[in-house]
C-alpha cells in the first residue's frame, strides 16, 4: 500500500471527487504502481488544468511513480499562461495561440473570434474527434465537459468555469494574456477565415441600400466570402471589447 500526502491548490480542490471535495489537503492511499499524472486524475483533476506539480518539494513533470510517504503539490496553471513556451509539464509547446472550442461554448467560440483570434468550432461533434483536432492541429481546447480535459492526448486544455459566455472570454482572455493581442474585425465569426480589405465597388450588389450609402470601408471572409462593415454591430464589438480589457485589467477574484 502507497500513502501519498496531497496537497490541491486554488479551484482543483473543487475539482476532487465528492468524498474529497474541497479538501485543500489529504493523505490518498493506493495499491497500484501509478504515475503522478494518472493518481492526480484518478482524484479528479484534468492534467491539462495543472500548471504546477511538485513532489517532496522539487518541481516535476507527470511523469514520475509514486513512492510511499510522497507529498503532491499541486496548482492550477495561473495568470499569464504561454503555451508556446515549453515547460516541464509541457514540454512539447505550441506552434501558435490558437484554440478549438467544445460545442457546450460555441458563444465564446464566436466572442474569440471576433478578437481576433483563430477559434475551431463545430467541426467535430464527438468527443474523441474534438481532442484529435485539438491533438492534431495542436490547439489549446476549451470546454466545460472535464472528462473531456482527461483524454491523454490533449496537451494544452482549459476547463471554462462560468457558464456565461462574456465572463469565459474573460477567463481565457485573462489566462492566456491576450488583452494585448487582439485584432477586432480580422477574422471571419462565421467561420473562422481571415477577413481582407475589399473595393466597395466589388462588393456593391451584395449591400442593402442603407450600407451602400452610409459605409466607403469594406472587407470580406477570405473563406467563405461573407462582406463585413464597420457598422453598428462594430460599436458594439467595440464596447464590448473595451468593456473585456477593462475587467482583464482588474486581478481575477478567485484567490486562495
Ligand atoms: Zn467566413
Amino acid at each position: 500500500m502507497t500513502a501519498v500526502t496531497f496537497i490541491f491548490h486554488n479551484y482543483l480542490k473543487e475539482l476532487l471527487t465528492k468524498e474529497r471535495r474541497g479538501l485543500s489537503s489529504f493523505t490518498h492511499h493506493f495499491e497500484r504502481r501509478a504515475s503522478v499524472k494518472d493518481v492526480i486524475e484518478s482524484l479528479g483533476v484534468p492534467h491539462p488544468l495543472v500548471g504546477r506539480l511538485t513532489i517532496n518539494g522539487g518541481e516535476s513533470s507527470f511523469a514520475p511513480v509514486l513512492r510511499d510517504k510522497d507529498v503532491v503539490e499541486v496548482s492550477p496553471m495561473a495568470a499569464p499562461v504561454n503555451p508556446l513556451v515549453p515547460t516541464l509539464l509541457r514540454p512539447e509547446p505550441l506552434e501558435r495561440l490558437a484554440f478549438v472550442a467544445d460545442a457546450n461554448v460555441g458563444k465564446l467560440a464566436l466572442h474569440l473570434r471576433s478578437l481576433g483570434f483563430h477559434t475551431l468550432y463545430g467541426a467535430a461533434k464527438r468527443d474523441a474527434a474534438i481532442a484529435e483536432i485539438a491533438r492534431s492541429r495542436k490547439r489549446i481546447l476549451l470546454t466545460r465537459d472535464i472528462s473531456l480535459l482527461k483524454r491523454k492526448i490533449i496537451g494544452h486544455g482549459y476547463l471554462l468555469r462560468s457558464n456565461d459566455p462574456a465572463a469565459q472570454l474573460l477567463e481565457v482572455v485573462r489566462l492566456y494574456d491576450l488583452a494585448g493581442r487582439s485584432k477586432p474585425l480580422s477574422r471571419c465569426i462565421a467561420c473562422n477565415g481571415l477577413l481582407v480589405p475589399v473595393s466597395k465597388e466589388a462588393v456593391l450588389d451584395r449591400l442593402e441600400p442603407l450600407t451602400r450609402k452610409y459605409y466607403q470601408d469594406f472587407h470580406t471572409c477570405q473563406q467563405c466570402g461573407k462582406v463585413y462593415w464597420p457598422g453598428s454591430h462594430r460599436k458594439k464589438l467595440d464596447a464590448f471589447i473595451r468593456h473585456i480589457l477593462q475587467e482583464a485589467g482588474r486581478s481575477a477574484p478567485d484567490k486562495g
